[in-house]
């Protein structure tokens, strides 16, 4: 029989692009292909229990380590991890050490015995497309976001929506759009739209237009007509594989993904058992966004006025006073550092989620049928915070109203270190976790949404058949490239033997 199919995978190293794509090479790996993630030692060591815990499923997947440049343009020893860049000035030189890894990766691909049979890279690392060209192996771009961003995005840049406003904050519909959304430039702007990052996005568009396909983290009941909307603008095959994250659903895959948990995720569950059901607040802003300590100050006295119980992932203790754990001790739990969050969003007393809307945070939560309380910060978030609250009716929003970035990047005189104000916190909780109709309603709303998704990921699902029809692409794609090379008999038993393989 032929050899399986062999998938390489290169994710863009920040924790929310490579989680989704640690949960795919398990996805794939489970169609009987062979799949290697491209990671460097810091985010493999991170990563590696995704390893073990594949091996003892059966699942043939492995990581090829690339050493990072970073320290080469001034990086600090370790910094290989969009997270750990806390310092702006130093996201241009990672993005550089990024685009350092093409030569690296190539002299991999070619030392295999045998090239692989697709190249699956992140969107935001388009330097893999001419690795994947001069080598001939089929390449499919994997995208982090949501479908409703990347339509709306690709649609703004397609009418020049930016260049005709008059401001930043000027509110505009996004035009061709499946739904009325209206937004600003502020908000919408995609990814490396920032000065100096002119090129990236250059080639990140070049990669999406010229791949053979995109895989989107999302599934037909969330955003089906923003997938279908997105792959006929592209003109090109959209799969929508998601929501991944369903991947981890038990004890050992949750606890220690993406990174040690600070708090061992047995006490957390435990502590959650002696909740009443749907009582908890989870908070957490994701692996990258930062609050001012005068706004961690106002969220933490908006969370002690609410009288809820909560669990905080709270990275900044920076403007927590030192008896704020204290008098919160018997319903608040305050966690400094990495959050076993797929642990804690799966558990029954979770009844919420104050989250950034970092797209991976959106499916967790949405997946589990806890609404949200959005809060966003920069990149997809507000997006996705309009999808969540305005299209699926599932959220309540925090107020917030100006991009951390466009904060920091475009006019740093304006910086607002408090945009939501305790009481906009203790109201909007209120709001959230609302026992009366207008909350239960709102929980109703996000369970059912969480059985259709379920549902999407489970056998025949829409996901599951998106999966599936990639898959026969892929054995499609590296059939024609051999028909150069195979005679017209050898193909097809090929094809039979590689189809076989990999379902
Ligand atoms: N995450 C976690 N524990 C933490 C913080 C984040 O497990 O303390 C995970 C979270 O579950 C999600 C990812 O890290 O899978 C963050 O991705 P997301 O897209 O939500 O936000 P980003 O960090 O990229 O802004």
């Amino acid at each position: 029989m032929a050899a399986a199919l062999h998938f390489v995978l290169v994710p863009l190293l920040a924790q929310g692009h490579v989680l989704p794509m640690m949960d795919l090479a398990r996805l794939v790996a489970s169609r009987g292909a062979r799949v290697t993630v491209v990671l460097t030692p810091v985010n493999a060591a991170r990563n590696r229990a995704v390893l073990e815990h594949a091996a003892r499923a059966g699942l043939a997947v492995d990581f090829a380590e690339l050493a990072f440049p970073g320290p080469a343009l001034g990086l600090p020893e370790g910094c290989e991890s969009l997270d750990t860049v806390t310092d702006l000035s130093l996201a241009i030189p990672f993005y550089d050490a990024l685009w350092m890894l093409a030569a690296p990766l190539e002299a991999y691909l070619r030392s295999l015995p045998r090239r692989p049979d697709c190249l699956v890279a992140d969107s935001c690392t388009p330097w893999t497309a001419d690795v994947a060209r001069r080598l001939g192996v089929p390449r499919l771009v994997f995208h982090g976001p949501s479908a409703f961003y990347l339509l709306a995005v690709h649609n703004l840049a397609k009418h020049d929506v930016y260049d005709r406003v008059a401001g930043d904050f000027e509110p505009f519909e996004v035009p061709d759009f499946p739904v009325h959304a209206v937004v600003n430039k502020a908000i919408s702007l995609g990814f490396f739209q920032w000065p100096g990052l002119e090129k990236m996005r250059r080639d990140m568009l070049d990669a999406e237009a010229t791949a053979d396909g995109l895989l989107v983290n999302t599934c037909a009941a969330l955003e089906g007509a923003f997938v279908e909307c997105y792959a006929a603008a592209l003109g090109r095959k959209v799969w929508g594989v998601g929501p991944l994250c369903l991947l981890n659903n038990d004890p050992n895959t949750m606890a220690g993904r993406g990174n040690r948990a600070a708090v061992d995720a047995d006490y957390i569950v435990s502590w959650l058992d002696a909740r009443q059901p749907a009582s908890v607040l989870y908070v957490s802003f994701g692996s990258m966004a930062r609050l001012f300590p005068p706004q961690v100050a106002e969220l933490a006295a908006g969370l002690e006025a609410s009288r809820r119980p909560f669990i905080w992932a709270a990275k900044e203790a920076a403007g927590l006073d030192a008896e704020f754990d204290a008098r919160v001790k018997d319903r608040g739990l305050v966690i400094r550092g990495w959050a076993p969050q797929m642990a804690i969003l799966s558990h029954p007393s979770v009844g919420g989620f104050l989250t950034h809307c970092g797209w991976n945070s959106t499916l967790e939560g949405l997946s589990h049928g806890v609404p949200l309380l959005t809060w966003p910060h920069f990149a997809d978030q507000f997006l996705n915070e309009a999808l969540v609250v305005d299209v699926l009716g599932v959220g309540v929003r925090a107020g917030v109203k100006v991009p951390a970035t466009h904060a920091a990047l475009v006019n740093p005189g304006e910086v607002l270190e408090v945009q939501v104000g305790r009481e906009d916190v203790e109201r909007a909780v209120a709001k959230l976790m609302d026992e009366r109709p207008a909350g239960t309603a709102l929980r109703a709303r996000a369970k059912e949404l969480a059985s259709k998704v379920m549902a999407a990921m489970a056998e025949d699902g829409s996901s599951d058949t998106d999966l599936k029809e990639m898959v026969r692409h892929v054995v499609e794609l590296a059939q024609e490239e051999e028909g150069m090379v195979l005679g017209a008999g050898e193909l097809v038993s090929k094809k039979m033997d590689n189809a076989a393989a990999s379902h």
